[in-house]
């Protein structure tokens, strides 16, 4: 077996303890007589599984009682959809703060149902910084702010615990709504600081497939707008996440990965290799004498994500098939940027982080 390093946005790299305990499960669960994907979402297992992920995701991320927690099929997108429909009245106004692609992906999401306001920007530098809370232009009668924790392609983050980081603004009565897609359960989140918190689970909570949407249970009185069962977070809710068939393999593997990062030592560890990684990386980068560049404002510097460029794009493919000699994977920017980024999400340890360092400093003494 060959397994690289993989740095891939995601789908990511998931604990080889994980991808292990599930492969096992495949042809049978526990005395199941059947496979994991074989068995009833209804049944006494499945079930089981499920309020154990919950609980584990509770732990992890110190979610208090008066928040729900629902586990949807689908990814993020399909959230930055329903929170409109769920939160907002018909035309209603909502505040979206652009950090990066995925805040305008939200926006396009929501366009149907609200009254857009794009709040802030920062389309105009490339997405390269975070603009400063102050210069926001929030509106008083918004259903809600929606902001990206982390932009998984642009590199930008939010870092409200870091130093000199950017915070998440104080919105008074207007809840505020994270995409935490690409930074959730990489460092403590104070919840209680917003009204929603989603994220797909396909970079540090396990497969694509399934998203959790962590709401405050008092929002869930909304009367949104006219909308299929389906679609209607109380209802989900209610029927425990299960109005209709869930997903429950990656339900199941998401819960692995929760237990696994609980036995890692939680937010709090996670958080320390996070920094360890990210340091590196970025020191790498910035140490190289121009060869390698991050553009990113260095306070808005996504710990998750690290997008870099080398001086001439047609080096590129030759960065990357060395990389894949050196068992170093899923390093190619996103189209939209180009370039090179790497992710070192929870699973990636920073040995692999080391690894990309060396190889990135070898190909530099050949290429430089
Ligand atoms: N938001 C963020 C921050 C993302 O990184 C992604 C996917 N890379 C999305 C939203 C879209 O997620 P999905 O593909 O699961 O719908």
């Amino acid at each position: 077996m060959s397994r690289a390093y993989n740095f891939s946005p995601g789908p990511a790299m998931l604990p080889e303890s994980v991808l292990l305990e599930a492969r096992g499960t495949l042809l049978e669960y526990g005395d199941a007589g059947a496979s994991i994907v074989e068995i009833s979402h209804r049944g006494a297992e499945f079930m089981d599984i499920a309020a154990r992920a919950e609980a584990d995701l509770r732990t992890l991320l110190s979610i208090p009682d008066d928040y729900a927690v629902l586990f949807l099929p689908g990814g993020a997108t399909t959230q930055q959809a329903l929170l409109p429909l769920n939160f907002a009245a018909p035309g209603q106004r909502a505040d979206y703060v652009l950090t990066g692609h995925w805040g305008a992906t939200a926006t396009r999401q929501a366009a149907p149902y609200v009254d857009l306001n794009v709040a802030a920007s920062s389309e105009a530098d490339g997405y390269r910084s975070i603009p400063p809370v102050a210069s926001w232009r929030l509106s008083d009668d918004a259903a809600y702010v929606h902001v990206t924790a982390n932009e998984t392609i642009h590199g930008v983050e939010f870092r409200p615990a870091a130093p000199g980081g950017h915070a998440f603004p104080d919105t008074g009565d207007v809840p505020l709504f994270a995409d935490f897609s690409s930074s959730i359960a990489s460092e403590p989140i104070d919840v209680a600081r917003f009204g929603a918190i989603y994220a797909g689970a396909q970079k540090n909570l396990g497969p694509v497939g399934i998203g959790v949407v962590i709401v405050r249970r008092d929002l869930l009185e909304r009367a949104g707008q006219p909308r299929a069962d389906i679609f209607d977070y109380r209802l989900q809710l209610a029927a425990d996440s299960m109005l209709n068939t869930p997903p429950t393999w990656n339900w199941y593997v998401a819960g692995l990965t929760f237990r696994w990062m609980l036995d890692e030592g939680g937010v709090e560890e996670f958080a320390r290799r996070s920094d360890a990684k990210a340091k590196l990386l970025y020191a790498a980068i910035d140490g190289s004498g121009g060869f390698y560049r991050n553009e990113v404002e260095v306070a808005a510097r996504s710990r998750m994500n690290v997008p870099f460029f080398l001086p001439d794009a047609a080096l590129d493919a030759a960065f990357l098939a060395g990389a894949r000699e050196a068992g170093l994977i899923g390093l190619k920017g996103h189209r939209v940027t180009g370039g090179m980024r790497a992710s070192i999400y929870n699973p990636m340890p920073l040995a692999g982080v080391q690894a990309l360092v060396d190889y990135m400093q070898e190909f530099k003494r050949r290429h430089g």
